[in-house]
């Protein structure tokens, strides 16, 4: 097989392995992903229960606000009482002392409602607390558990890696580009093997005088009708 041919494959098959180990990390980090996941979607909670009391504790303040502002009404009715000179003027004092009396009664409900709910999202919020306490807690315990795990996965990546590049200084840098081209629309499958006369990459049949000459492994070949880069796995030849 053509030396530059070679490089290419020994490449992809570096690539092809990382693209292998995704799967198995993320399998080995599943539960540390779950428990992780289960921290966010709790913290998430938690802010907009404090926002929730925020926004509780401002309409509380205008409720006390509004009971300050109808004090300094009865306040006022009351220096008008004193002063009064007529049944029609006395009664009409009378109403609107009972209507700020009703409007007080009733700010005072909704604050005393307001004051319920904080407190139960205070509770909530402290339970979730502590949720998020044990899960932390949890998620200590798994890291420990998977490191040699990740350790060991992270060595074989290393030792691609180490491969990888040592491969890439000995090659071409035009060929290397050539590489990265095609994979960039083809993924891991730029470079295909021939199976039964077809391309392995867009599975169409190659006409024999590209097949004679992927045979031949004497130039770098691609696919006439997807471009992929084309080689002869041993067992084809045989
Ligand atoms: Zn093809």
């Amino acid at each position: 097989m053509n030396k530059y041919l070679k490089q290419l494959v020994e490449l992809n098959q570096y690539d092809k392995q990382l693209e292998k180990l995704i799967p198995i990390e993320e399998n080995i980090k599943k539960p540390l992903t779950t428990l992780q996941n289960k921290v966010k979607n709790l913290t998430t909670k938690l802010e907009k229960l404090t926002d929730d009391i925020k926004n509780l504790v401002l309409k509380k303040s205008k409720n006390e606000l509004l009971i300050t502002e109808l004090k300094e009404k009865l306040n006022q009715i009351a220096e008008k009482s004193s002063k009064v000179k007529t049944m029609k003027e006395a009664k009409a004092l009378s109403l609107e002392e009972e209507l700020a009396k009703e409007q007080i009664e009733s700010a005072n409900e909704e604050i005393a409602k307001f004051e319920k709910i904080v407190e139960e999202k205070k509770e909530e919020k402290e339970e979730i607390k502590k949720e998020i306490e044990q899960l932390e807690s949890q998620i200590v315990i798994t890291q420990a558990e998977i490191q040699d795990k990740i350790d060991a996965l992270e060595k074989q990546k290393e030792t691609i890696y180490k491969n990888k590049d040592e491969l890439i200084k000995q090659m071409d840098s035009n060929i290397y580009k050539f590489y990265k081209k095609i994979k960039k629309w083809a993924g891991n499958s730029a470079v295909s093997p021939i199976k039964k006369q077809a391309c392995m990459g867009c599975f169409m049949k190659i006409n024999d005088k590209t097949y004679a000459d992927a045979i031949k492994g004497e130039e770098i070949i691609t696919c006439p009708h997807c471009g992929r880069v084309l080689y002869i796995e041993n067992e084809e030849t045989k």
